[in-house]
């Protein structure tokens, strides 16, 4: 028997039709909860990942929605909670960058990456722990809800060339904790995973050529990259009741890449 803790559970993923989302869906799906795969665009690898899912044995759909986009998210979760009755576990994962030299980011770089990033992550929070509210605990888990944000090795270390993203994550940080504080009386856990190198089509060109794989592995003491599966299975951790006394943390999943690795050989 494989083990699924998260039997009966229903969870939404933000941005799971590629990368960590669509890594995270499937740990999810093959550890018992039914999963809401959202996506913004490409929707072929969207019911891809369903697919996959429901050949597995779970049960899956695919909605979409731009998290940045108050009405798009708020008819998103009434159709889940339309489909399934509730949620219990929101994995707030979309994500995007936009890089450029502080000196040259333009506005627009800058408020598109705060509104994916972060507005969107209060967006679905914000219709996630309505519901879980108005649920309260019940007998499919200890906590009435579980919020896990996908933050990164950037909410703690400085990225120059990337202000926007690192800010945003920054921010992530502190919207995380204070929504634990806030959130805990409600029997609803929140927490983060930091992911360090994750190989995704986020940062291709740091790991599709050997010399590029070679100077990222220089970053990480453990000496490989991640995969989204690396993710996937500490997010079913996160939100299983094995993790029921987590509450406001972030736990890097990042090889050592925060354990300053320059450091290494003196300093
Ligand atoms: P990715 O580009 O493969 O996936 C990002 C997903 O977010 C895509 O499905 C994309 O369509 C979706 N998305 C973007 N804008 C959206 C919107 N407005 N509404 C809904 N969905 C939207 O990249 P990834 O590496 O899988 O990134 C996933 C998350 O992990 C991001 O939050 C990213 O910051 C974070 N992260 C990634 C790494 C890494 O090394 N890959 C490291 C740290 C953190």
């Amino acid at each position: 028997m494989p083990y699924q803790p998260l039997t009966g559970q229903r969870a939404l993923v933000t941005g799971a039709n590629s990368g960590i989302g669509e890594g995270v869906a499937k740990c999810l799906g093959a550890a018992g909860a039914k999963v809401v795969v959202n996506y913004v665009t490409a929707t072929d690898a969207a019911e891809a990942v369903v697919k996959e899912i429901v050949t597995n044995g779970g049960q899956a759909i695919a909605i979409k929605a731009d998290v940045s986009k108050e009405a798009e998210v708020e008819a998103m979760f009434q159709q889940m909670f339309k489909e399934w009755g509730g949620i219990d576990i929101l994995v707030n994962n979309a994500g995007l960058q936009r890089d450029a030299a502080f000196t040259e980011m333009t506005l627009e770089q800058w408020n598109f990456v705060l509104a994916v990033n972060l507005t969107g992550n209060f967006l679905c929070a914000r219709a996630a722990a309505r519901q879980m509210i108005k649920q309260g605990v019940t007998k499919i888990s200890k906590a009435a809800g579980k919020i896990i944000c996908m933050s990164s090795v950037h909410e703690l270390i400085p990225w120059s060339g990337h202000v926007n993203y690192a800010s945003s994550k920054g921010g992530m940080r502190m919207f995380m904790q204070s929504l634990a504080q806030e959130l805990a009386p409600f029997k609803i856990r929140v927490n983060s995973i930091g992911p360090g190198a994750i190989a995704t089509p986020i940062n291709r060109p740091a790991w599709e050529t050997p010399e590029a794989l070679a100077s990222l592995c220089k970053l990480i003491p453990y000496g490989r990259v991640g995969v989204p599966d690396d993710i996937g299975k500490v997010t079913v951790f996160l939100a299983s009741d094995d993790a029921d006394y987590i509450q406001g943390q972030t736990i890097m999943v990042d090889g050592g890449m925060t354990l300053f690795p320059e450091f290494a050989h003196g300093g």
